[in-house]
């Protein structure tokens, strides 16, 4: 197999911000890249970035959400202490006492997350998770005013600053996995991309149940098929057993058949056995996922236009949904492999 694997271009994609709504700075670099391509590329009024060779009726969607979990400044008290809301799915206990950072109007601007210390904390209120309505952000400020001066004001938003990082022999490690990996295999399918296939990079995923964006986008350009390009949880660590998340790393993309235990898209059964036999066909391996907690952009798109044959491909990913997540580079390399094949017969 050709490897596919830029590690310049997947670390620029996950250290990029782009808290839900916030995404222009990855939508650009999106942008950039399929323009590079030589695809044509536009960014929608939602902020979507589309990118094609040309499009008649009925085109193929292939779409990966390009925006991350993050927080967003609710209140700063008067002695400069920020208090927060979380944008998308986060367990409060992954939020304590971590770095995070706002890019402000004069470069980026570093806070610590910060609570009550176990020191003084009661013995029952140890054993308690804190929640996040208990924490603050500190930004090393005195007064609202100094907060307000470094460019951050309510409703600015944060992302956690850890570094993407190569580990072990085929593994990598970074913040928003979730879903720069599914923007990472978009790009590698602009170049040769045929007629009347869409790749789109979609806004607003993580900040509501389903993908604002994606639904905007396929509601206009009412696709024949709708593949969701995106990342999953992958169980396999000593403190899942293997019914809970039976999906590994390493093992291959994984086609989600039920999405939140069938509340999410519920695969298009012939869309499905098409894909199937084009994995077979290539002998790429696939894990078949039924997922109870979570859903992709295929559940915002399977149900309008009379119904629009949808399905998320994956790529297994531990610990999405925190400050930094892990992703294996053989996972990546198939999951590309078999979209190219999918974007030349379907
Ligand atoms: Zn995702």
């Amino acid at each position: 197999m050709v490897s596919y694997m830029d590690y310049q271009l997947m670390a620029k994609l996950s250290e990029a911000d782009g808290v839900s709504s916030e995404e222009s700075e990855i939508a650009g670099i999106m942008a950039a890249a399929f323009k590079k391509a030589g695809l044509k590329t536009e960014i929608d009024n939602f902020g979507n970035v589309l990118a094609y060779k040309s499009i008649k009726e009925k085109p193929l969607i292939l779409a990966a959400h390009m925006d991350e979990i993050g927080l967003m400044v609710k209140h700063i008290d008067e002695k400069g202490f920020i208090r927060f809301i979380k944008i998308g799915g986060i367990d409060d206990r992954t939020l304590m006492n971590q770095q995070v950072v706002f890019k402000a109007k004069h470069g980026p601007i570093y806070g610590v997350i910060g609570s009550k210390p176990p020191h003084i904390m009661k013995d029952e209120e140890r054993k308690t998770v804190v929640d996040y309505r208990s924490m603050f952000i500190d930004v090393g400020a005195n007064k609202a005013e100094e907060v307000r001066k470094m460019g951050i004001e309510i409703g600015s938003t944060a992302t956690f600053p850890a570094g993407f990082h190569r580990m072990g022999k085929s593994m990598m490690c970074g913040k928003a996995l979730d879903n720069r990996l599914g923007c990472y295999a978009l790009l590698q399918l602009a170049k040769g991309l045929k007629p009347n296939v869409i790749l789109v990079g979609t806004s607003q995923e993580e900040i509501s149940t389903f993908g604002k964006g994606a639904m905007i986008a396929s509601y206009h350009l009412e696709p024949r098929a709708f593949i969701a390009v995106d990342t999953t949880v992958a169980g396999d660590h000593p403190e899942l057993k293997p019914d809970d998340a039976p999906i590994y790393l390493g093992k291959g993309p994984a086609i989600c058949l039920v999405e939140a235990a069938g509340r999410g898209n519920i695969s298009d059964k012939s869309l499905t056995k098409d894909i199937l036999d084009i994995a077979k066909k290539a002998k790429i391996d696939i894990q078949l996922e039924v997922f109870e907690g979570g859903a992709t952009d295929a559940a915002s798109v399977y149900n309008i236009k009379g119904g629009i044959p949808s399905i998320a491909i994956c790529i297994p990913t531990r610990y999405i949904h925190s400050t930094v997540s892990v992703a294996h580079e053989d996972d990546v390399e198939s999951e590309i492999e078999l979209l190219k094949r999918i974007a030349e017969v379907l």
